[in-house]
């Protein structure tokens, strides 16, 4: 059925193309006294017809898949584009200087909507769990990102095109050149090569080197634009690099990410939470990092605002004492065994069901999945167009447990907008080793207990003689080992295996039986100290941003030209606008009064005594997605002291009295009350033929 939907919408594109280049023509013609105008107007006619045809199959499709077609997605982006761009939701930075790749002002509308969303963020993450918010540098210096393994690791594979040495990141290029073999219609890939490609796509995010360069050769990718020959892969940090310092000797960075300095500042926060643990911390602030090709807006930008929080607990129990509250959400769930299946579909799936089914790791990474979905559907973003898909087993660093992205729908395909990796103890271990400061916590029996302890105890000797300068990493690895890893080393040794111990930098160490002596003690024991684990939700409020306006995005019922931003109240960046009806005194101080009364109820708003008429100033409104519309007439100054109330996107309007029109919108943008309810208690007022 959408197949068929497919080529019905490419067949009323076709149409819409042609008529279009028959009214271009005419109208030529028409100059040249070679048409009549009532021929051009016959075909202009015609056209709108056949635009409303293609716009109506496009609205099935839509409603049907809750997708938006392939034919619509370039439309439907340079018409969002346009609304942004004019109504300065964002624009390039230092325009009228040429602009720079990758970096975004936000105009007055953005402003208030990053605002809106930053504090909804806060109040739904940090508000709820109590959380320590933090605010660190950006200028961060090396020793911080080398223990962290950004100035090693925090790299892109880049090619160039051999002739212009332009730069492309290799992945990206990769991946649009097998999903144009996969879309090629007039030479279609056997089903064979097809599932070997989807396979190769669904893991090009992984590939090494040297995997990578084997793939750019086999599918003979070029360079886009010129066609040349291009480079092998070859890694690119993507640290902004700086000097610290009148002397300039010492090596800093801007922060390629937030948390670390959250992880810096783990031993005074555990200190500040009075020892207790879990407890989790947060930070909002801008992050940068050199993209080899920005691109898509906001989504793939230089410099950008995270919102990160990192949540530490025992590694032995990671377990959530909330995780009822979301246990039956059902979230669209991309599991690995799903993407490596036939159908690669994320399937809905309750959290309670994917933790217990060993899907999701633990409770606490699946409490924070629940909590960001609701996060998504809280400001705006469709649920039916969100998944959390699931790291591959190859994509997870060494040391993480389980990791999820959230993933939103939108015309430039399935979009990461936040990561949830469940890391273990890596980053404190990390940070330990490299500043020599204890990052344990201490977990305080409530009596002390005798318990049967596994002790490690490393044998120096002959660790030096066989690992020589490596002896103290070696040591450190054994030492960190938890009981269970240490005690699979022991049943190794002893079986006259070897083992293998890693540190947290990803050494690999060979231990052989007389290294190392594991013994199990029992011991009166009061608590026990140990490097929390941690569980990292990261947000992109950018690219959450700019998912967010695709999906709000629509234009009104048979008039493509009236766009209406439908933001959730919370989030729009005007919460109501004020009308008198026509410009005399009386309506406009009260009007002038009543948007002194928003004000002061914390609303934003605008008053609009433009004296355009009621339906153009809708219009602009509806572009900027103002949820609410407070109009003042006669009847307001004259009779009951009413006033009309409208809400957006029914356009439907009530009778609320003047004194109380504030509150009421008060409530409605804190989700304390309906549309529904609201139309229920007061009076409708129907709108004039001039308003919509
Ligand atoms: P990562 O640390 O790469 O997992 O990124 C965490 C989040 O930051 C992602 O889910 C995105 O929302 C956001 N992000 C990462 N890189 C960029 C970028 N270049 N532009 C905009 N947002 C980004």
């Amino acid at each position: 059925m959408t197949t068929e939907l497919e080529q019905q919408i490419a067949a009323a594109q076709e149409a819409v193309t042609k008529q279009g280049d028959t009214v271009r023509s005419l109208k030529a013609s028409a100059k040249e006294g070679k048409a009549e105008k009532s021929e051009v107007d016959a075909a202009i006619q015609k056209l709108a017809e056949l635009k409303l045809t293609l716009e109506s199959k496009q609205k099935e499709f839509e409603k049907a898949t809750g997708k938006v077609s392939s034919q619509s997605k370039e439309a439907l982006r340079a018409a969002l584009a346009g609304v942004l761009e004019r109504r300065m939701f964002y624009i390039p930075s230092f325009k009228i200087y040429g602009s720079v790749a990758g970096f975004y002002d936000y105009g007055p509308p953005g402003c208030a909507i990053k605002q809106n969303m930053t504090q909804v963020w806060r109040t739904h993450f940090v508000l709820e769990e109590n959380m320590l918010e933090v605010e660190c540098p950006a200028v961060t210096p090396e020793v911080v990102l080398k223990a962290s393994g950004h100035v090693d690791r925090f790299t892109d594979f880049m090619v160039t095109d051999v002739v212009t040495g332009e730069c492309f990141r290799a992945d990206h290029l990769l991946e649009g050149h097998l999903e144009a073999l996969l879309e090629d219609k007039k030479n279609p890939v056997s089903p064979e090569k097809a599932k070997e490609i989807r396979d190769l796509l669904a893991g090009v995010g992984e590939l090494k080197a040297d995997t990578m360069e084997a793939a750019l050769t086999e599918y003979d990718v070029r360079a886009p634009g010129t066609g040349n020959g291009i480079s092998p892969p070859f890694a690119f940090n993507l640290m902004f690099k700086t000097s610290i310092g009148p002397k300039g000797d010492m090596v800093g960075y801007l922060r390629p990410e937030t948390a670390q300095g959250i992880f810096v500042n783990f031993r005074d926060l555990l200190y500040y939470n009075g020892g207790k643990l879990p407890f989790a911390a947060a930070q909002i602030g801008n992050s940068y990092r050199n993209e080899i090709s920005p691109r898509a807006g906001l989504l793939r930008v230089r410099e950008f605002t995270q919102a990160e929080i990192e949540h530490f607990v025992n590694g032995d129990d990671k377990r959530h004492p909330k995780f009822s509250l979301v246990a039956d959400l059902r979230p669209l769930l991309y599991s690995r065994e799903l993407q490596m299946g036939e159908e690669k579909k994320a399937q809905p799936m309750s959290l309670g069901e994917a933790v217990s089914r060993g899907i999701i790791a633990n409770e606490t990474l699946a409490y924070f999945i629940g909590r960001t979905w609701l996060f998504f559907c809280k400001i705006g973003v469709n649920p039916a167009r969100m998944r959390f898909r699931q790291h591959l087993q190859h994509e997870m660093a060494h040391y993480a447990t389980d990791c999820w992205d959230g993933e939103v729908e939108t015309t430039y395909g399935w979009v990461e907008c936040v990561g949830l990796a469940d890391r273990s103890a890596y980053d404190l271990k990390a940070h330990s080793a490299m500043s020599k400061i204890d990052l344990t916590a201490f977990e305080k029996f409530p009596e002390p207990r005798m318990e049967e302890v596994v002790k490690v105890v490393p044998n120096n000797k002959e660790l030096g003689a066989v690992f020589k300068k490596d002896q103290k990493a070696v040591k450190e690895a054994l030492e960190a080992l938890d009981s269970s890893a240490a005690m699979d080393v022991k049943a190794k040794l002893e079986a006259g295996q070897t083992a293998t111990v890693s540190n947290c930098d990803g050494q690999t160490f060979e231990i052989k039986a007389g290294m190392v002596e594991i013994k199990k003690v029992t011991e009166k024991v009061t608590g026990k100290t140990y490097t929390p684990s941690v569980i990292e939700p990261s947000f992109g409020i950018g690219r959450i941003m700019y998912c967010m306006f695709e999906h709000c995005y629509y234009t009104r019922e048979g008039d493509e030209t009236r766009a209406v931003m439908g933001f959730k109240p919370v989030v729009a960046p005007t919460k109501a606008t004020v009308f008198p009806l026509v410009q005399k005194p009386a309506l406009n101080d009260l009007a002038a009064k009543l948007s002194r009364e928003l004000t002061a109820a914390g609303l934003s708003n605008l008053i609009d005594t433009t004296g355009n008429t009621i339906g153009k100033r809708y219009a602009r409104t509806d572009e900027i997605g103002v949820p609410f519309a407070v109009t003042v007439d006669f009847q307001s100054v004259e009779g009951d002291g009413s006033v009309t109330l409208r809400e957006r996107d029914s356009m439907t309007q009530v009778r609320v009295p003047a004194s109380e029109v504030a509150g009421v919108v008060r409530d409605l943008v804190d989700d304390r009350t309906t549309w529904e309810a609201v139309s229920s208690k007061y009076p409708a007022q129907k709108a004039s033929a001039d308003e919509e």
